[in-house]
């Protein structure tokens, strides 16, 4: 039994592992990263912005978890959650009500939705982005577990929450 636990566990960091890293490549540098390039409208070809405000923007995810699954960027380049302290709550609160207004407008309720962050190194994209899928029945057993709380996602409360805790 102990045993079968570990291989599981090890399968379920495998297949994250592997979700995360896969896909698009890593961009270290703000001046090549195209979140920042979709955040300011400054190369094609950009996704359509759903949603524009002078901090964030809201757009569809390129590969999609389910039926709806947008994504939340800051217009100011930050790597990740890490990249964050006390002074970003009010940003991250914005962005996180800015994706429950939006997904509302799609006639998704919210709170069936999943809200959330990946944390490094299981992040796809070194832009901080805020994904908001729904239904959580569409996702594939891959998806369900990279966007299941844990060590490599987190929901946007608890982000918040931990962000709260955060020294300056
Ligand atoms: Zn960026
Ligand atoms: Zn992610």
């Amino acid at each position: 039994m102990y045993i079968a636990g570990l291989a599981g566990l090890g399968l379920i960091v495998l297949v994250s592992i592997y979700k995360c890293t896969s896909g698009e490549a890593r961009l270290a540098e703000s001046e090549q990263c195209f979140f920042c390039d979709f955040a300011h409208r400054r190369q094609g070809p950009p996704p359509i912005l759903e949603v524009e405000t002078d901090e964030y923007v809201i757009f569809k995810d390129k590969y999609p978890a389910a039926r709806h699954h947008y994504l939340a960027i800051p217009k100011e380049h930050f790597d990740s959650l890490k990249a964050l302290n006390k002074s970003h709550v009010g940003l991250v609160r914005r962005m996180e009500q800015g994706m429950m207004e939006f997904l509302r407008s799609q006639n998704v309720n919210p709170k069936e939705a999943i809200v959330g962050f990946h944390l490094p190194p299981f992040i796809s994209v070194r832009h901080l982005h805020l994904h908001g899928i729904f239904p959580p029945a569409d996702m594939s057993f891959g998806n369900k577990i990279s966007f299941m709380p844990s060590f490599w996602f987190k929901k946007s409360n608890d982000a918040i929450r931990d962000l709260e805790d955060r020294e300056l």
